[in-house]
């Protein structure tokens, strides 16, 4: 008897494990098309002076309507995409359009000094980033400070001389690059003084526990002290309170981003909240 229960089990755990490999090639054939079939969106998160709740930038965030699938979180597709590659055209739309969407804000009136871009660290290897990034640029008659390229710590880690090589690049065309959820990574801290980085996001994860959670206040003020000693930009994200907002003012972190404020926003709603 406990013979069969363990072939079953064993049957149960092989049917499940099938079931899970079905799933995941269905996400990947569909993920596959999904630039061709035009199901990608962005909506646009506000970056606010925290003082004054001023616009500052935004951070554009992928979204994904399948009709199979239905709607899609990044957390739910970046991974896959990235292990695939197909993060790479899919990351070369988004920067086409990151880049529209401003010139057409700023045509309409919109003052945003700057559009923030997710790249993923597979967009530093092998393909062109620097390449699609002159070309948005010229498309749109941005200048290069208008764009923001928000990347994490695992480009670090790869180390390839293509990425010394595409970050050179990007710093000529005057890109500004920004390390994402800073902390959360293996930060080897002379990266910081080899590469031309210009700011640093304070992750989510440590703004979550402040003002009442000692060692999430001990990193939030040892990273505010790295981005001051190293006078690079700081963007709290993750501002949910009032009181996370109060501490990070007394901090000294100027700019913020968080549900506090805003969460993505389609570029209509955008204009209703912020066109003069
Ligand atoms: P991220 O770049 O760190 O973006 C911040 C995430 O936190 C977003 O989730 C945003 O909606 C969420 N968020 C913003 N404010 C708050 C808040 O106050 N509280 C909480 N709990 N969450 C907040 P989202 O849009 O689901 O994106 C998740 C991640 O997916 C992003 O993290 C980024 O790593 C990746 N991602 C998004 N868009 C793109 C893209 O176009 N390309 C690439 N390569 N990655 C992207
Ligand atoms: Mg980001
Ligand atoms: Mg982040
Ligand atoms: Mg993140």
């Amino acid at each position: 008897d406990s013979k069969r229960r363990g072939r079953n089990g064993w049957q149960a755990f092989t049917a499940e494990l099938a079931e899970q490999q079905q799933e995941r090639l269905q996400l990947e054939t569909q993920l596959r098309r999904a630039v061709g079939n035009d199901e990608f969106h962005l909506v646009y998160q506000p970056q606010v002076e925290l003082a004054t709740g001023r616009l500052m930038a935004v951070e554009s965030l992928i979204r994904w309507t399948n009709p199979a699938l239905g709607q899609m979180q990044p957390s739910r597709f970046i991974d896959h995409a990235e292990t695939t590659g197909d993060i790479v055209g899919i990351g070369g739309w988004v920067l086409k359009q990151a880049c529209r969407q401003l010139r057409d804000w700023r045509s309409a009136g919109l003052a945003i000094e700057r559009i923030a871009v997710n790249v993923s660290y597979r967009q530093f290897l092998g393909e062109d980033l620097a390449g699609n990034v002159r070309a948005a640029l010229e498309e749109t008659g941005l200048p290069g400070h208008a764009l923001e390229l928000e990347f994490t710590e695992r480009v670090l880690i790869e180390d390839e001389p293509e990425t010394l090589r595409t970050f050179a690049a990007l710093r000529e065309l005057g890109v500004m690059l920004t390390i994402d959820d800073f902390g959360e990574g293996y930060s080897a801290l002379n990266y910081l003084r080899r590469l031309p980085i210009h700011g640093l996001k304070l992750s989510q994860l440590f703004v979550q526990g402040v003002p009442d959670n000692a060692s999430d206040v001990a990193v939030c003020e040892a990273v505010t002290g790295i981005a001051r000693s190293l006078k690079l930009g700081l963007v709290a994200e993750g501002v949910e309170s009032h009181a996370q907002r109060e501490f990070l003012l007394g901090l000294g972190v100027a700019i913020g981003q968080g549900f506090l404020f805003a969460p993505g926003l389609t570029p209509a709603e955008v204009q209703a909240r912020y066109l003069p």
